[in-house]
């Protein structure tokens, strides 16, 4: 049999099917990742992440790994002591290498930490996961959105946009200088329920689900130590193998829904980019110091 290599990785069962309803193959996710790797890197190296595995395809069991498996050769360990107060070694990709080894063991998505390995106390951005019910449509999935980058204008945050490749948005708040979990925390919830009592049909911040009916859900918990998001360009393990896609603001109009960016279709737009659609996302010297007092309570 022909040997499938990338970046010196031997991809075993190239062939093997992992969208059934899709007809993707392990060699065309690696492929894919390959191909996106340094849009793709740059927002997992270096920070604990985990993986969504499906070593039979997605029509299979598949499973979250934070902990290292057996066998990683590329794949840098970060210990790190968890809240339960256990230190425990983390899966911490660095390199394309990293990258395709873990493709190699299964995994399909990748969703790092908002913090580095160097530097695991302090969240380096925010993510408000808005998350519709069933029912929203997806423009008002894109209004909310709106409302809540404009409301971070008025904090003086600038905010960036993704879609998840699944049924809601990230908003994302890169923070420049040290931010604390503590602060990050407080900062995110204190948001989330602002933005709650100020639109209160359209908004609910907290998790009960009866609660949430024909509401978008933003949820500020993804801004605590050990949480993870998924990580922009990664693959989604579900129907139509969509990918987390950053965008420029001014492009959100034009989308349809998560199902615009594929593994088919991402790397057509990412050849067609000249710059990224974050541009300005690892420069800005942002701080929730001064935002802090006008939602805490
Ligand atoms: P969608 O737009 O469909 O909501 P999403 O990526 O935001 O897509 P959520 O179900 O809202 O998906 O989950 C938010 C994040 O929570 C995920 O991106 C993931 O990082 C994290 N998460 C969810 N379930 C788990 C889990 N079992 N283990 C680890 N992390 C998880
Ligand atoms: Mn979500």
């Amino acid at each position: 049999m022909k040997e499938h290599r990338i970046d010196g990785i031997v991809i075993t069962h190239p062939e093997r099917v992992v969208y059934p309803d899709d007809d993707i193959t392990k060699q065309d996710i690696a492929d894919y990742y390959a191909a996106v790797m340094d849009w793709f890197l740059a927002g997992v190296s270096q920070r604990p992440t985990s993986v969504l595995r499906y070593p039979e395809g997605i029509g299979e069991k598949g499973f979250f790994q934070k902990h290292p498996i057996r066998g990683l050769q590329h794949t840098e360990h970060v210990r790190l002591r968890e809240e339960s107060g256990e230190l425990d070694d983390y899966i911490c990709p660095r390199s394309a290498a990293s990258i395709i080894e873990l493709v190699q063991f299964g995994a399909i998505e990748f969703h790092p930490w908002a913090a580095r390995a160097d530097s695991l106390d302090e969240a380096d951005y925010l993510v408000f996961d808005l998350d519709p019910a069933p029912g929203l449509g997806w423009s008002e999935v894109v209004e909310a959105a709106r409302l809540v980058k404009s409301r971070l204008a008025e904090l003086a945050l600038q905010s960036f946009v993704r879609t998840t490749g699944g049924k809601g948005l990230h908003v994302v708040v890169p923070l420049h200088s040290s931010c604390g979990w503590d602060v990050a925390k407080r900062f995110a919830q204190g948001f989330a329920h602002r933005l709650e009592e100020a639109q209160p049909h359209a908004f609910v911040a907290h998790a009960s689900r009866s609660e949430r009916e024909g509401k978008i859900f933003i949820d500020y918990l993804r801004n605590s130590r050990g949480a993870t998001s998924v990580a922009s360009y990664s693959l989604r393990a579900r129907t139509g193998a969509t990918v987390a896609m950053p965008l420029r603001w001014t492009e959100l109009g034009k989308c349809q829904g998560a199902q615009d960016f594929t593994i088919r279709t991402a790397r057509r737009r990412l050849a067609g980019l000249r710059s990224s659609p974050w541009e300005g996302f690892d420069t800005l010297r942002q701080s929730l110091h001064e935002a802090l007092p006008a939602v805490d309570t």
